[in-house]
């Protein structure tokens, strides 16, 4: 099981060090004989074995034969070696030249299922073919994530480092689940826990290797899991409790009891854990700036606490995903700690940042927390999936996540960690082996610098958002992420979003920030220029305009709509009548004229209503649009009177065909009616005349 982490590095240190004299020894003319190893010349896994067995002699085993040699079969050594290279050109090539696609592919859901057999082939193809239809068929269909116009979601990390790493995993193909699955895969994995969660500044309580510490560092595979499983300790933990309090309640009744926090920017992933893990959250209101409070936070426990709920575990973000808020840490800490309560901190996205020091006093707090888990796969220049997790006592993890079955067992188990026990899966990638060539091949320096540009650029992306009065900044810019909206409704940034989308130029995609449509704008492309941001800006603007032109036409052609439904109330309230109808109301009592008359002025008042209503919608968006010099485009402006100039022939040909449907119907008219017109109830000259100027009216131009 879980053991010191000192004691087993010094007792592995001392296995090494006769480890590396054995087989160096074994390599020497004078080596032990090949009789000490197992019959297939791998070495005994017996620990009982007071001799370790040696590497089998290299120079005299034989090369393993090639059975793909003949190329009938996948691939063979020779014809993977000139693949592989050919691969490793077109992905350099397909990164210099991504810009050339677009951004987003332009097919629809099951374009593929038409392209591809319905069937596997039975006999094989060659890498040729398999290489053109990947260019042809599935290309198409893939969002660019690395492009330098996608700036969508967050960042997806990608370097040559991290993908050569990866290459060696997959070369590799380990499954390491436990230390004697691949010893090399643990250890990197703690030792890397231990560099990274140095370098962001967490606490020695938190880092692997801290001499006689309890905490620990994992990998998983993404800061969901991470989020469920934090939430699953925290969880074995209060049942533990309780079960020992409540000796003779039933589990399920307990379980039923228990409460986990969040804020309503917290990620979909707490709620999803929460679900799973069958306890109750509670979605609580962040301040101005979308940040979760302490005092929100106190207030809730004490309401359910009085509610005979059992608070249990909160999950506070650092960088939310909707904005980048961060939830205030130093002042919800202290609050867990009184209430005993499991402390999660969740910074998928801007955890990486904290390796810049100026950007450490937003964890500020972090010394109240249990457990903490960021994503390297984000912003760290990482290929998914990477997603570092630590915890401030990793018994407290893993003894939720303990099961034992023998054949998973090992001799080495008192010495070692097993990161079987740290999370859902068995099997695990060798995932540490990127963050050891991405670290040593940048530098600590160089991450800093990338994260450092990229927060530069979103800035640079903010100043001219603001200095363009059709927009607004709604979120505080701190890291890469940029939400803003154009001035107006959300209908109009929802259509401004789904235009940009639809151009292939730029992808970015929305979220709703205190009740409103904003869009997200993420720096996200490792080498995002000034030039990139200046260009996307410029898109953005240019569709910003073509919305604009469009509401306009949309406007009017709104009111044109509404000048019809006018039409026809003015019709129904021509004909809802049949003439029967009419004439027994007629002779009914004197008395009823009066209300009827005061019904018929409604009506008109109403009509009068909607007339003007329609005008100060119309002189309003006028004024918007003159008081907004970017948005005073002559373009629009000479659109608008064309527009306006066939309007009103339209107008006058409606008016004109009204006025005959009008005068050639035989119907009754209620607005004309007045007291002892009776039976000629239809437009007179004057009604008609009345009617017409209304709807002129409608259409005045502006
Ligand atoms: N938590 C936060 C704060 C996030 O921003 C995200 C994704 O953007 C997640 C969790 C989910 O990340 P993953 O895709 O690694 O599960």
């Amino acid at each position: 099981m879980v053991y010191g982490l000192g004691n087993a590095f010094k007792s592995l240190n001392t296995y090494y060090q006769e480890k590396t004299t054995r087989i160096r020894n074994s390599l020497s003319p004078s080596r032990p004989s090949m009789s000490e190893t197992t019959a297939e010349g791998s070495s005994s896994s017996s620990r009982a074995s007071t001799t370790i067995p040696s590497t089998p002699n290299m120079d005299s085993t034989p090369t393993v034969e090639d059975p793909t040699q003949n190329g009938n079969n996948g691939m063979s050594r020779d014809e993977f070696r000139q693949y592989g290279k050919e691969t490793v050109d077109y992905i350099v090539d397909y990164l210099e030249n991504i810009q050339k696609r677009r951004v987003v592919p332009a097919i629809e859901p099951g374009y593929l299922k038409d392209l591809i057999p319905s069937e596997a082939p039975n006999a094989p193809e060659s890498f040729e073919s398999v290489m053109e239809d990947f260019e042809k068929l599935i290309m198409p269909g893939i969002t660019h994530w690395q492009h330098p116009r996608f700036h969508a979601y967050f960042p997806a990390g990608n370097s040559f480092p991290s993908i050569i790493a990866d290459m060696l995993s997959d070369a590799i193909g380990c499954v390491g689940f436990s230390w004697a699955a691949c010893p090399a895969m643990t250890e990197l994995e703690l030792i890397m826990l231990d560099w990274f969660g140095k370098m962001i500044g967490l606490p020695a309580e938190f880092l692997p290797l801290t001499e006689n510490g309890k905490g620990g560092g994992v990998i998983q595979s993404s800061a969901s899991e991470c989020n469920f499983v934090t939430l699953l300790a925290a969880r074995f933990e209060i049942m533990k409790e309780l079960r020992q309090r409540f000796p003779f309640v039933e589990e399920g009744l307990l379980l039923s009891k228990l409460i986990a926090y969040c804020s309503k920017e917290a990620h979909s992933s707490v709620e999803k854990a929460c679900m799973i893990g069958m306890v109750k959250l509670r979605i609580l209101e962040t301040d101005s700036k979308f940040r979760l409070r302490g005092e929100t936070l106190r207030n809730a426990i004490q309401e359910d606490r009085n509610l005979g709920l059992i608070p249990f575990f909160v999950s506070t973000t650092l960088g939310t995903t909707s904005c980048c808020s961060f939830d205030v840490l130093s002042e919800i800490g202290p609050i867990c700690k009184e209430n005993e309560l499991w402390l999660h901190v969740d910074a998928a996205y801007s955890g990486s940042a904290f390796i810049c020091p100026e950007f450490r006093p937003l964890m500020n707090g972090i010394e109240y927390a249990m457990s903490f888990n960021t994503n390297p796969n984000k912003w760290l220049l990482i290929n998914f999936d990477c997603s570092t997790m630590w915890v401030r006592d990793r018994f407290k993890l893993t003894q939720a996540l303990v099961v034992d079955p023998l054949y998973l067992q090992h001799s080495w188990m008192d010495k070692s960690i097993d990161y079987r026990h740290w999370g859902i899966p068995l099997s695990r990638r060798f995932r540490s082996l990127k963050l050891w060539f991405v670290i040593r091949m940048y530098g600590i320096d160089g991450l800093q610098k990338y994260i450092r540009e990229h927060v530069r650029l979103a800035k640079k992306m903010e100043t001219l958002l603001r200095a363009d009065a059709k927009f607004e900044i709604v979120n505080e810019v701190i890291m890469g992420l940029v939400c803003f909206r154009m001035k107006g409704d959300d209908e109009l940034n929802q259509t401004l979003l789904t235009r940009l989308n639809a151009s292939g130029r730029i992808h970015m995609v929305p979220a709703s920030l205190g009740d409103r449509f904003v869009i997200r704008f993420c720096v996200c492309a490792e080498n995002a220029t000034d030039k990139d941001i200046e260009v996307a800006y410029e898109i953005i603007s240019q569709a910003t305009q073509h919305v604009l032109h469009d509401s306009v036409k949309a406007a009017i052609a709104e009111e044109d709509e509404e000048a019809v439904a006018l039409e026809e109330m003015v019709a129904d309230l021509n004909i809802s009548e049949t003439p029967e109808k009419v004439l027994a109301r007629q002779n009914s009592a004197n008395a009823e004229t009066g209300q009827r008359l005061e019904r018929q002025l409604s009506k008109e008042e109403i009509l009068a209503q909607k007339q003007h209503e329609s005008l100060a919608k119309k002189r309003s968006f006028l004024v918007r649009m003159v008081s907004d010099p970017k948005c005073y485009n002559p373009k629009i402006v000479r659109h608008l009177n064309m527009a306006n100039h066939r309007k009103m022939s339209q107008d006058l040909y409606r008016d004109r065909t009204l006025m005959q449907t009008i005068s050639h119907s035989q119907r009754p008219n209620r607005l004309s009616q007045s007291p002892g017109s009776a039976g000629s109830a239809f437009f007179d000259d004057d009604d008609d005349r009345v009617v017409a100027d209304v709807q002129t009216g409608l259409q005045t131009p502006i």
